[in-house]
C-alpha cells in the first residue's frame, strides 16, 4: 500500500489525512524526521509559511525533507506548503526548501480577498474544480522544467515539476479529491520506478 506522509507541525494536515485515505492510500502524521523513511511521498500542508519553517528547524527537518526529495520521491505542497517548496520568495532573501523552480509572491491575492472559492480548470487533472484560495500565495515565474497547471485571474496557481507539485489553494477542504489523487498516481509511479 501507498504510504503518503503529511508534515503535522503547523496548520491543516488532519484535513489532508482524510483527503488522502479517500485517494486510496494510507495517511499518516509526520512529526518526526526518522518517520520520512516509512513514506513514499510527502504533503506539506497550508498554514502560516513563517510558523511552519520555525518548526521545520525546531525538529530538524530541513536537510532530511531536502534529501527526500533528491532521492526522487514525490512532494506535494499546498499553500504555505508551496512558499517552502519554491526556490524564490518575492521581496525576501529566505528561501525555504528551495526543491522547485518556481517565484512565488506571498498574500497576494490582497486584503479584500483574504478568502475565495474559485473554479479552476486543472490541467489534465480536473475541470471545474472549486479551489478554496486562505490568504494564498500565486507562481510569478516558473522554470523551463515546470509545467503550469492551473491560473486563476491570470495568475500561477498550480504547478507541476517532474515529482514536485505545488498549489496556491487548499485542496483538502472540500470533498474533491481529484488533486491528491493526482499526487497519490504520482507516489504510485514513483514507487514503481524506485523499486527498479
Ligand atoms: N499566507 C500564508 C503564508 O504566507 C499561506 C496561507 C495558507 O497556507 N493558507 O505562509
Amino acid at each position: 500500500m501507498t504510504t503518503i506522509g503529511v508534515l503535522g507541525l503547523q496548520g491543516a494536515f488532519r484535513e489532508h489525512i482524510r483527503s488522502v485515505e479517500a485517494s486510496g492510500a494510507t495517511g499518516v502524521v509526520v512529526k518526526k524526521k526518522e518517520q520520512l523513511e516509512d513514506i513514499d511521498g510527502l504533503i506539506i500542508p497550508g498554514g502560516e509559511s513563517t510558523a511552519i519553517r520555525r518548526l521545520i528547524d525546531k525538529y530538524d527537518f530541513l536537510e532530511p525533507i531536502r534529501e527526500f526529495g533528491k532521492q526522487g520521491k514525490p512532494i506535494f505542497g499546498t499553500c504555505a506548503g508551496l512558499i517552502l517548496l519554491a526556490s524564490e520568495i518575492d521581496g525576501s532573501y529566505d528561501v525555504h526548501l528551495g526543491l522547485m523552480d518556481i517565484k512565488v509572491r506571498r498574500n497576494a491575492f490582497g486584503r479584500q480577498r483574504e478568502s475565495f472559492e474559485a473554479d479552476l480548470d486543472i490541467d489534465g487533472v480536473a475541470d471545474q474544480f472549486t479551489a478554496v484560495f486562505i490568504r494564498a500565495p500565486y507562481i510569478e515565474g516558473v522554470g523551463e522544467e515546470t509545467k503550469v497547471l492551473a491560473r486563476y485571474d491570470g495568475h500561477i496557481v498550480a504547478a507541476q515539476q517532474d515529482h514536485y507539485l505545488a498549489c496556491s489553494f487548499h485542496p483538502e477542504l472540500t470533498d474533491d479529491h481529484r488533486l491528491v489523487l493526482h499526487f497519490v498516481k504520482m507516489v504510485e509511479h514513483s514507487r514503481k520506478s524506485l523499486a527498479m
